[in-house]
């Protein structure tokens, strides 16, 4: 289980650019002990992201291993992530075109995408909307992969809430992908046993790369501090992808 308890009591919502977080070798340490995980032979993967790049960060790898494998794979997008880098024109736009880019670099197999257009910050408003469209997604027999639901970020741990209960009621497996609490929480708030590891080959992870790179918007070093910084990039370019189960 979760360690509730050693989660702080004010976890920072926004994102502090000079704080850099816990180093990621902390975690390949506490991760190298988890149990492999591989989804059952040719079941349908849905990945719900509460952003654009979400998808890409937290389980491009198994996107990639999964379409390739022939699973059918689907991506649902329940913002547009229009909040961040609202410097720039139109930046929903832009997020989705870096988004359709990002899931060509993941698979030249056909990943079927689902825009739910929530306005960016207000996922939580909204979400008996979001939790009737993703079960109408949903295939029989599928594995969700969610967002966490101790993110520290209010969509991401909304759509987390959503899709924990959509499992549920539905009796669907549900994995979850941290991106923010990486930089938040250090090894002491986890168990080891609450994550599995899903291994990335070469292939997988030069996809990966690739596909991250897409998101230039999330990127950008003129934009200061960028919305994703190096040191928490650097939590996705591990040979394996880390989900709480
Ligand atoms: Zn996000």
């Amino acid at each position: 289980m979760f360690n509730h308890k050693a989660i702080p009591p004010l976890r920072p919502h926004v994102f502090d650019p000079n704080n850099l977080g816990t180093p990621d070798s902390y975690w390949q340490s506490e991760l190298s002990n988890s149990l492999e995980w591989t989804p059952p032979a040719g079941s349908p993967i849905v990945v719900v992201a509460a952003h654009p790049d979400d998808e890409t960060f937290g389980a491009g790898g198994l996107i990639h291993t999964c379409a390739r494998a022939g699973h059918p794979v689907s991506v649902i997008t329940v913002t547009d992530g229009e909040g961040a880098r609202t410097d720039l024109p139109e930046p929903g736009v832009i997020r989705r075109r870096e988004l359709r880019a990002a899931l060509s670099c993941l698979s030249g197999r056909y990943i079927q995408w689902h825009r739910l257009g929530v306005p960016d910050g207000n996922v939580a408003l909204h979400d008996s909307f979001v939790e009737r469209a993703i079960k109408t997604r949903l295939p029989p027999e599928a594995t969700l992969i969610a967002p966490f639901e101790h993110d520290g970020h209010p969509d991401h741990e909304a759509v987390a809430r959503i899709c924990l209960t959509i499992g549920r009621r539905r009796g669907v497996t549900v994995l979850r992908y941290p991106i923010w609490a990486w930089h938040h929480f250090a090894p002491p708030a986890w168990r080891n046993t609450e994550f599995v590891r899903f291994e990335l080959n070469a292939e997988a992870q030069l996809a990966k790369a690739r596909a991250i790179r897409c998101f230039a918007s999330q990127l950008d070093a003129s934009f200061s501090p960028p919305v994703m910084p190096p040191h928490v990039l650097s939590y996705f370019t591990r040979p394996y992808e880390a989900f709480l189960t």
